[in-house]
């Protein structure tokens, strides 16, 4: 000790010091550059007692062995004449001293011109456990935190909801009446993503992240009250949930909804593109919230509330009631319906005529038929595609139906070719759906069906409609390689999408089908005759010829046909038929009768299956 501390002045402030560091709450000892213990205070003895195998405290370097065996050889290693060997070395004591206070050391090395050494020891236990604290509380954060937007996720929202429903269960006061869970899904986001690449995909829901943030923000213009158990997370791939708290009405809640819908809708500029995307957007009142609800039940009523939005056309909310679950499950159920549906093999093709009207007073009626499939429901009699192909496009399934179609319809196609001859029809349409076309391996698939069944080319009509035609280039890509096939396109429904006549041109298609809410009007009101003129005028022009879908009466008949339509459809030249039925219709008469019953059910045996 002498050594180390002669700085000090005269024996008595010498003897003062001494004393000082004795009591002082930190362990101190000197020791020979091997270790052996010149002077130790009771602090020191204190802490390495139980470290001493034997009781005794001869060797530093010895007593630490098992526990820091690296010490005497950092000492050796340390050749300067004086200085720090090591400061706040960490010694885990773990096993050693199970059941000992002191779990952790902190040692520090001082060499002495004199050679011996200075060490410094201190109990590090609480202070490793705060540390140790700290790193499980980042890793927690880290696991509620999604790194693509740095915002909290589900299991964030999970916690912070049941918070608030726990709190309003024990009648706290800041959740409750106030408080409301918006769950939002981006409209078309695959599409975005496929046609445009991940990284812009990325990009959008950093910027739509970006936007509920300071939407959010305390202060801002949307007129929360600051703080109380706001939350923006990102919970799913293109999902984001938020959790309003502290409103008082509402009122309130709906504008904020409608506040962040706009500010969400509003056009992303991403390095290379700019890019819209709106959002459906489902709400739940935490008022409204059942007593037996977990956080869990909330997200899942507020995403069936989204469905809802979505159903509806997106880029809206929808407040969830409770009926709205019974038509999710209602929706589930369906889903397994169908599968079974498909597995028992109860779908089946039935054949609409499209007629030639190229020939005055007359209907031709080899022009061509159009497929369209049917359900055959074990207890609930013929179900239309209305009302399942959206369940197939939402579960995946449409792809396998899709190919089951266009099979069938191309065997009986070639069927109809072998038996009729000449009364044969000479196109054959096929339904598209937009979900099919995002399909991996689909293109080739078609292909196979065309090799197998042997059906010229040529003769296969794919009907898209217009919002997927005028979808991205991804989509324009695809079509365009049907049609190098030699495969025909026609645009369905037109005039109740997004593109316009003008657009018209942009479009890969051979035909335009007029939709039924034009033709059902050609008769009686100028309005749709005109649009109905200019539809074939335009169509014309570009090389395209038309079609009049859903023809009911011998006077939309002849406006469609004097307005130079080459084909028409619909119940008055016939409903859809059976295969076998529609053979017999083909051989039909080709002249019209002057009144307007349809035709078909004055046939004998083509019993209509619409
Ligand atoms: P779409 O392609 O526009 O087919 C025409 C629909 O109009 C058919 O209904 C047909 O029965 C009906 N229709 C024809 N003439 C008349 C008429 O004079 N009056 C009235 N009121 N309706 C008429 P359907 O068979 O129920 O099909 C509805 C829609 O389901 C089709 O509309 C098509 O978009 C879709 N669809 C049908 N089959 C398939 C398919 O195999 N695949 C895909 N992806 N979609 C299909
Ligand atoms: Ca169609
Ligand atoms: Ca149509």
């Amino acid at each position: 000790m002498t050594d180390a501390l002669e700085t000090g002045g005269g024996n008595d402030s010498y003897e003062a010091l001494v004393a000082f560091l004795y009591r002082a709450p930190i362990g101190l000892a000197e020791i020979t550059a091997v270790g052996t213990i010149e002077m130790l205070n009771p602090m020191a003895a204190q802490l390495l007692m139980p470290l001493a195998p034997d009781a005794e405290l001869v060797n530093l370097f010895k007593v630490l062995e098992s526990v820091a065996p690296q010490l005497h050889q950092m000492t050796l290693d340390f050749t300067a004449p004086t200085g720090v060997v090591c400061e706040s070395l960490r010694i885990d004591l773990g096993a050693m001293v199970r059941g000992h206070e002191v779990e952790v050391l902190s040692i520090s090395l001082m060499k002495l011109e004199t050679g011996h050494l200075m060490v410094v020891l201190a109990d590090a236990t609480l202070e490793a456990a705060r540390e140790q604290q700290k790193l499980l509380r980042r890793l927690r954060d880290a696991a509620r935190t999604d790194t693509l937007t740095q915002m909290p996720n589900r299991e964030a929202v999970r916690e912070q909801l049941q918070g608030m429903i726990d709190s309003t269960q024990t009648g706290g006061s800041s959740a409750g009446g106030g408080c409301a869970v918006l769950f939002m899904n981006c409209d078309r986001f695959k599409q975005i993503n496929d046609a445009l690449g991940h990284a812009t995909g990325d990009e959008v829901l950093g910027l739509m992240a970006e936007r509920l943030r300071s939407t959010l923000r305390p202060g801002d213009r949307i007129g929360t009250p600051p703080g109380l158990n706001q939350m923006a997370a990102r919970i799913g791939s293109d999902e984001f949930v938020v959790i309003l708290g502290g409103m008082r009405r509402v009122d309130d809640m709906l504008a904020v909804s409608r506040r962040i819908l706009d500010v969400l809708s509003a056009p992303y500029v991403t390095r290379m593109h700019r890019v819209n995307c709106s959002v459906s957007m489902g709400l739940v009142m935490m008022a409204q919230v059942g007593a037996d609800a977990d956080a869990d039940a909330v997200l899942q009523d507020a995403s069936i509330a989204m469905v809802e939005a979505k159903r509806a056309g997106g880029a809206r909310y929808v407040v969830f009631d409770a009926s709205m679950r019974e038509r999710a499950a209602h929706q589930g159920a369906k889903e397994a319906d169908l599968r079974r549906a498909m597995f028992e093999k109860e779908l089946f093709v039935v054949y609409q005529p499209l007629v030639g009207l190229t020939l005055p007073g007359r209907i031709e009626r080899s022009a061509g038929v159009e497929a369209l499939v049917r359900w055959q429901h074990p207890h609930n009699g013929v179900v239309p595609p209305l009302e399942f192909i959206s369940i197939a496009e939402n579960c995946g399934l449409i792809g396998e139906l899709g190919d089951f179609v266009l099979e069938t319809a191309c065997r009986d196609f070639m069927h109809w070719q072998a038996t009729l001859g000449p009364h044969a029809p000479r196109l054959l349409a096929v339904n598209l759906s937009r979900a099919q076309l995002a399909q991996p391996g689909w293109l080739a698939r078609v292909r196979v069906i065309l090799q197998v069944t042997g059906i010229p080319v040529n003769c296969l009509q794919l009907e898209i409609t217009e919002s997927l035609a005028a979808q991205d280039e991804k989509v324009q890509l695809q079509l365009h390689e049907l049609k190098a096939l030699g495969i025909k396109l026609a645009l369905d429904d037109f005039g109740t999408g997004y593109s316009s006549l003008a657009c018209l041109h942009l479009l890969p298609v051979d035909t335009v089908k007029i939709d039924r809410s034009f033709v059902s009007q050609a008769d009686t009101s100028h309005h749709h005759k005109l649009l109905i003129d200019a539809t074939v005028k335009v169509a014309h022009s570009l090389g395209m010829n038309t079609v009049a879908e859903g023809i009911e009466t011998h006077a939309q008949l002849e406006v469609v046909r004097e307005l130079g339509c080459e084909k028409g459809q619909g119940y008055l030249l016939s409903r859809p038929l059976a295969s076998e039925a529609l053979m017999t219709w083909m051989l039909g008469d080709e002249t019209l009768q002057a009144d307007d019953d349809s035709i078909a059910s004055r046939i004998p045996g083509t019993s209509s299956v619409d």
